[in-house]
């Protein structure tokens, strides 16, 4: 089995990491069946060390593999049906159920995988090239960025790319996020990283597009009684168990319609539920966050240290302890980012805190992201946690 470093892990080239290898999979239309998922967190617990992390682009990632072990997960997940959906898009999470979400968007989704899978010119697309296909609905995907977007507009779709943007009909949008790829393999560029590359990206493909500004959007609220009856569990910092996974698996089967949809939001959606399911669902969810004031849903972390090997600090468990100390706020904002190192894999965007492991201990950054220069060093974790508390205050807020 081939080991990649430093880019994108698959389910069949994994990724080194500090606590073994690690493998992402990418489920067709962001879901998962509920038989599968149930094998998959078995197979996690078998073969790694049973941590299951659902990323910023809606894939899952499993950790603590060896070689040996790896190529066995890789194997089950397989004879499953869940495989690297390499050019599988991000889709609405709701978008058969929801009513106001654009009826074509899953028919779209699957259009614009087979397309880019059957072109053998894409097989050189980086597995990082993120397409998304967001029929707007009552989840929009607004704040979702991706090298291409589709983003339905009234009867049509509106597809965005290097931020520039043109209309066209359902009919015509796989061809055209193909031949959008086709332009940026040419180009050799990936469009999310290259803001003002969209118009030459537009005519390359041979269809003319206009630059736009994009319009910052705060995520959608994710976390408990959601619209289209679904609901919502809050996975920060993205981080769950294979004991964990199973039980969302069993609750889809029994209250739900079967299937797990997955989030760029730190959160996975349980939908199909009934008007009386709530109940239930709470009940068999006590401890789980599953309230959207919750403070634990303001703060960001990656793994860190150990499980990645260039964090020096325990990232992710120290950010459940300070995410205690920060007091309760609307959804929305994030308070807290705690990065294992100044990379800032889990939130490249500003925090109003970001606290960065440097040598075992903490730089803080106000306002800034977690390659800034920080206002303090040097910072034990209780430290942090104090001067959160301290600008916690009503007198330090007034
Ligand atoms: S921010 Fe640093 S420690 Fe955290 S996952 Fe990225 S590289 Fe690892």
């Amino acid at each position: 089995m081939t080991v990649s470093r430093g880019w994108c892990p698959t389910l069949s080239t994994p990724m080194s990491s500090g606590d073994g290898l690690l493998l992402r999979i990418r489920p067709a239309l962001s879901r998962l069946d509920a038989t599968v998922a149930r094998r998959l967190a078995a197979a996690a617990a078998r073969h790694g060390n049973g941590v299951i992390e659902l990323t910023t682009r809606g894939n899952l990632q499993v950790r603590g593999f060896s070689d040996v072990s790896a190529a066995a997960f890789a194997d089950e997940m397989e004879a499953a049906g869940l495989s690297w959906r390499r050019h599988a898009p991000m889709v609405s999470p709701l978008a058969d159920g929801d009513p106001a979400c654009a009826p074509e968007t899953l028919g779209l989704a699957v259009a614009v995988e087979a397309a880019l899978a059957d072109d053998p010119a894409l097989d050189g697309l980086a597995p990082k090239f993120a397409v998304l296909v967001d029929g707007d609905g009552q989840m929009p995907m607004a704040s979702v960025a991706a090298d291409i977007a589709l983003r339905a507009a009234g009867q049509d779709w509106r597809i965005e790319a290097g931020g520039a943007a043109t209309l066209c009909g359902a009919d015509a949008a796989s061809e055209m996020v193909r031949r959008l790829a086709r332009a940026a393999l040419a180009l050799g560029i990936r469009p999310q990283g290259a803001p003002g590359c969209g118009e030459a990206l537009f005519q390359a493909a041979g269809w003319p597009a206009r630059a736009f500004e994009p319009m910052p959007a705060p995520p959608p609220v994710a976390v408990g009684r959601l619209p289209a009856r679904a609901f919502g569990i809050g996975l920060p910092p993205g981080q769950l168990d294979a004991a964990l996974l199973t039980r969302l698996a069993e609750l889809a089967e029994g209250l739900g319609d079967g299937t797990l949809r997955l989030t760029p939001w730190r959160a996975l959606l349980l939908a199909g539920l009934s008007d009386q399911a709530e109940p239930a669902l709470r009940r068999a969810l006590t401890g789980q966050l599953t309230d959207p004031d919750d403070p634990r849903l303001r703060v960001a972390s990656c793994i860190g240290g150990p499980g990645c090997a260039s964090g020096s600090v325990p990232a992710a468990a120290d950010a459940r302890l300070l995410a205690a100390v920060l007091p309760a706020m609307p959804p929305g904002g994030l308070a807290l980012h705690v990065s294992g190192c100044a990379k800032g894999c889990a939130h490249p965007e500003p925090a109003a805190v970001t606290l960065v492991g440097r040598d075992g201990l903490y730089d803080l950054v106000e306002h800034g992201r977690a390659g800034d220069t920080p206002v303090r060093r040097g910072l034990m974790v209780e430290a942090a946690a104090a001067l959160l508390q301290a600008a916690a205050r009503p007198e330090a807020r007034a």
